[in-house]
């Protein structure tokens, strides 16, 4: 494969115009966004979590009808599907809420530690993951324990699905690939190879390939076939924040650094936003908005 510089793109903050406006209900950092159904759901450092209905178009109002807080308990790992919210309370129970009522629709109990990781990949499943490195599948419409998946030797941080593929990176520095389908719950790779925590991960959109992301910026290619390792990307300082996988031989990516990276075949990147002198936290697309956080 050949290494070539793909394309620089640049965004300019002064030709973007917010749709609406979200009030912040608490003054705490955000840590994450989520998209549901209709709704975009805010999780606040704070666990004060609000949620937009996304036909909302008051840009200058204040308060509407179609913003409100939502009382889910201390919570920092969330997510959703549908029009339902799953979070990973600090209290090691998994609740689902229905975000149309706000109100909480099931509590499953099973982990004997905080979850650290939780995952809503189709509407049978949930996939949640605790500091001592546990994995628990659920299944949703019996509102039971699926599978328990053991084998990180520390707290799993980062999951990912791609249809029956599961995969989960750890504190410990490894990644592990499990098939969702099988009824074993030994995985079927684990990818040794990064120095430092697993924080990020991104399938390919045809699934053969896995991007890792690990603390101080590494990045590394895997195949998800043979667990094999096909690329160590260098070039982030800081830990990658976010992929954003839109072909199988490209990938973009956010760092903590204040850059973004576009890779292409055996890797390499343009820079973007090099003007952006804040931290960059996250990007997203959701249709074709692309929408970037920013500390
Ligand atoms: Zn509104």
């Amino acid at each position: 494969m050949s290494f070539q510089c793909i394309e620089d793109m640049s965004i300019s903050p002064a030709n973007m115009f917010p749709q609406a406006k979200l009030q912040v209900f608490r003054s705490s950092a955000i840590r994450k966004l989520s998209f549901a159904e209709r709704y975009l759901v805010v999780g606040h450092v704070s666990g004060d979590f609000a949620v937009l209905d996304l036909i909302c178009r008051h840009n200058d109002a204040e308060t509407c009808e179609h913003q409100r807080a939502l009382q889910v308990g201390p919570c920092w790992y969330f997510d959703c599907y549908g029009d339902v919210l799953v979070t990973g309370n600090t209290d090691c129970k998994i609740r689902l809420w229905d975000l149309s009522t706000g109100s909480l629709q099931v509590t499953l109990t099973g982990h004997t530690r905080k979850p650290h990781a939780i995952l809503f990949p189709n509407p049978t499943t949930i996939i949640s993951a605790a500091e001592n490195g546990e994995l628990i599948l659920w299944d949703i419409p019996s509102r039971e324990r699926r599978r328990t998946l053991a084998g990180h030797n520390d707290a799993v941080v980062s999951l990912k699905v791609h249809n029956n593929l599961l995969a989960s990176g750890s504190r410990d520095g490894t990644v592990r690939i499990y098939d969702m389908g099988s009824t074993s719950t030994e995985c079927r790779h684990v990818l040794d190879g990064h120095t430092s925590y697993v924080g990020l991960l991104g399938f390919s959109p045809n699934g053969t390939l896995l991007a890792t992301g690990a603390g101080g910026g590494e990045i590394k290619i895997w195949d998800v076939d043979s667990g094999s390792c096909r690329a160590t990307c260098v070039g982030h300082t800081k830990v990658a924040t976010q992929f954003f996988n839109h072909s199988n031989d490209r990938l973009i990516s956010s760092s903590a650094d204040s850059t973004i990276r576009t890779w292409e075949g055996q890797l390499v990147l343009s820079l973007i936003l090099s003007e952006l002198l804040t931290t960059l936290m996250a990007i997203t697309l959701y249709e074709d908005l692309l929408g970037i956080r920013t500390t």
